[in-house]
């Protein structure tokens, strides 16, 4: 999964909102030139959580780790042309940050053979050094070898990347895109745009981490729905994380709440609350029980018992024109009272009521078909007076086109999605809709997340 890295070598960095972009990236990238705005002391005064990964183009790389490093610096890039290569890099591991090697289109790749096992991370330079807004250069060759060289480095491409190019570096691991972002109008929605699948990887890793650390949880449906609650969270929901109760907000209302560990990601990560919460998922005395409860900021309902959350929305959406947004399962169909929120929100022709069914074709005891047969549910919606769309629920654009509506009748999204999505093991088997992962099946699947492409 290619991570995007926005990189600052032009632009004023106190008028970046660096709140919003720590939301989509963990890191960003500062260049530092001769008579280049980033000195020390520019870099020191980012103020951000996320990494600072600086790229020195000057001569006195020795001189500078230091002042970096004491300026929030935790990678430092350096040419691998450049003299006495070994004595640097013992330099920077000495300052106790990481090393990156950069190497300019023109050279070999193998000039990296003598330190490929002593750094941290290659930067590949797609452009030649300098100046931004240049035409890429293809060097998709290049990122294979230095993956043969050592599978553990980091492989970062820098230079005149954009939505297009970005195919042709798939297989290196970091992005480092300037021009194209901060040349846009709105910077923030280009980055959205190109890190919306990494953020989903993610929370999918999230889920794995929590389940396995409380061993006991829901991974499968949570999988599965990680795409829809990335897009409604970080794409589309209306909120405010410090005015939680903001009168004008979008209202989410989860119905088969034990898939919790997707919406409790999310609403860590764009600061509901601490991320140090997830840890202690369903453990006594902390915060995140195993189903969600309105004691937890940016809840809107208590759920577990299923077939429920449908009438909740529906009521939330008759007493207010708020938009209200429900996530329902396919097992919950089963449910009757489901049937009975479905004929009041549309007798009542609540067309702020979107509503996303889990068409994963499981539930707890097996699969749907099996259990209680639900045949066309398109025409069964459509027949109760909704509107309906299907969808591909893991196709982040489809998720997004989907919740665009304004109708005067309630909205099913029926959510075509794959249980366990990402994790190979656990694709499409009902035996884990409520399995937590022991240790060794948490850490394959966390390293399949990580190697997802
Ligand atoms: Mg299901």
């Amino acid at each position: 999964m290619i991570k995007i890295e926005p990189s600052i070598l032009d632009i004023d960095a106190s008028k970046l909102n660096f709140k919003k972009i720590e939301k989509y990236v963990e890191r960003v990238h500062i260049d530092v030139v001769p008579k280049g705005k980033y000195t020390p002391t520019a870099v020191k005064r980012i103020r951000t959580e996320l990494e600072k990964d600086v790229h020195l183009m000057i001569l006195d790389v020795e001189k500078n780790i230091i002042p970096y490093k004491n300026a929030g610096a935790s990678i430092i890039n350096f040419n691998v042309m450049s003299e006495n290569v070994i004595e640097k890099i013992k330099k920077i591991r000495k300052a106790g940050m990481k090393v990156g090697l950069a190497i300019n289109p023109e050279t070999h790749v193998n000039v990296l053979l003598p330190f490929i096992k002593k750094i941290d991370e290659v930067l590949v330079m797609s452009v030649h050094p300098g100046k931004g807004g240049q035409r890429f250069i293809n060097i998709s060759s290049k990122i294979k070898k230095i993956k043969q060289m050592n599978p553990d480095v980091l492989i970062k491409v820098d230079g005149g990347i954009k939505e297009s190019t970005l195919r042709k570096i798939k297989n290196a691991d970091v992005a480092i895109i300037g021009s194209y972002i901060f040349n846009k109008k709105k910077p923030i929605e280009v980055i959205k745009k190109l890190s919306l699948k990494h953020v989903a990887n993610n929370v999918r890793k999230d889920i794995i981490k929590m389940i396995n650390k409380a061993s006991s949880g829901h991974p499968g449906g949570a999988l599965g729905m990680a795409d829809v609650f990335t897009t409604l969270y970080f794409d589309e929901l209306k909120y405010d994380v410090n005015n939680v109760k903001w009168d004008k907000r979008d209202y989410l209302v989860l119905s088969n709440g034990h898939i919790c560990t997707a919406l409790y990601s999310c609403l860590a990560r764009v600061g509901f609350f601490s991320r140090s919460e997830l840890e202690g998922f369903r453990k006594t005395g902390r915060m995140l029980e195993g189903h969600p409860s309105v004691h937890i900021p940016g809840i809107e309902n208590g759920s577990g018992p299923l077939g429920i959350g449908l009438s909740q929305a529906a009521g939330m959406a008759l007493g207010s024109s708020n938009r209200v947004f429900c996530v329902v399962s396919d097992g919950e169909q089963d449910e009757g009272n489901n049937w009975e929120a479905v004929m009041l929100a549309a007798k009542y022709k609540l067309g702020n009521l979107i509503t996303i069914m889990d068409r994963n074709k499981i539930q707890l005891s097996g699969n749907t078909k099996e259990v209680m047969e639900l045949k066309n549910l398109k025409k069964k919606y459509l027949t109760f007076g909704w509107n309906v769309r299907s969808i591909n629920g893991n196709n982040l654009k489809q998720i997004k086109k989907s919740l665009q509506y304004k109708g005067k009748k309630p909205l099913m999204i029926i959510a075509n999605t794959t249980p366990g999505k990402g994790v190979s093991f656990m694709e499409g088997k009902y035996e884990w809709h409520g399995k937590a992962p022991n240790d060794k099946e948490a850490m394959k699947a966390l390293e399949e997340l990580d190697e997802s492409r």
